[in-house]
């Protein structure tokens, strides 16, 4: 036997992806492999179609593929059975989306806890853990705010929060500047740098090199294949700065 290494948050063997019969029958995705350790901060790039909405939403547990294996956190995906596979997805991974996917007319606060709800956790603690988790993204002072009385940057903080509260071992983002201007592009992205820092394992899915350019290591995908999977320096220079209001607590 080999002696066990440490155990990636993400293992993932031949993943292939299928959509539709016959004819129209699209191959998404044609044989992924690859680990993520630890701690890695990753961004998967590729043209429009190229899969990678297919391989976040096959990852994240939101959908399952035609074939291959992946694990999380060491459990066998493939394997677990409805009620294992809830529990992993509510805790084990944060989902970031391009649209924020924030309910409407519930505060900041009330859409940050909701994880928590079905997690099965008590009110108190539901209170505070989702209070640190938006001073962790610089809204301390909106927290009562519903989602259509924030900007499209604050709105994509809480969603932020909201994917950190259960503490989860991979956070995973689609395009989660896309829908966000220049400034608030900056702030989230501060936000996931000073993340991954504090050893959060990160993948991004993202079509900007000024995004990807944050990111450890660089995964580029064609026509559902990865054709360039490389090592970068991090972003030279400091991060932009959150106004001062709102700045992020140091941690
Ligand atoms: P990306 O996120 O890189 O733009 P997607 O993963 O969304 O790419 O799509 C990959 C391919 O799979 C595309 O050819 C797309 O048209 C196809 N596809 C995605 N979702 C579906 C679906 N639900 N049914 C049929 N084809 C799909
Ligand atoms: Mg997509």
């Amino acid at each position: 036997m080999t002696a066990p290494g440490p155990v990636p948050v993400l293992r993932v063997r031949d993943l292939v992806k299928e959509y539709g019969e016959g004819d129209a029958r699209v191959r998404a995705l044609r044989g992924i492999s690859l680990d993520v350790e630890r701690g890695d901060y990753v961004a998967i790039m590729g043209a429009s179609g190229s899969g990678k909405s297919t391989l976040m939403n096959i990852l994240g547990c939101l959908d399952i593929p035609t074939s291959g294996t992946y694990l999380i956190d060491g459990a066998d995906v493939g394997r677990l059975d409805e009620h294992q596979l809830a529990i992993l997805r509510n805790r084990r991974v944060g989902f970031v989306f391009q649209s924020f996917n924030l309910i409407p007319r519930m505060s900041a606060l009330a859409n940050v806890e909701l994880p928590l709800v079905y997690g099965g956790i008590g009110q108190a603690d539901r209170r505070a853990r989702a209070l640190a988790a938006l001073e962790q993204v610089g809204l301390t002072d909106r927290v009562h705010h519903e989602p259509n009385q924030l900007s499209g940057g604050q709105q994509q903080r809480v969603a932020v929060a909201r994917a950190l509260v259960t503490a989860p071992a991979l956070l995973l983002a689609d395009e989660p500047t896309g829908n966000l201007d220049t400034a608030s592009t900056g702030d989230v992205l501060e936000i996931m740098d000073r993340l991954n820092e504090s050893g959060r394992t990160i993948v991004i899915i993202t079509h900007e090199d000024d995004v990807a350019k944050h990111a450890k290591r660089v995964i580029r995908l064609v026509d559902g294949e990865i054709v360039e999977d490389r090592r970068q320096a991090p972003v030279d220079g400091p991060p932009p700065r959150l106004p001062e209001k709102d700045r992020v607590a140091a941690r």
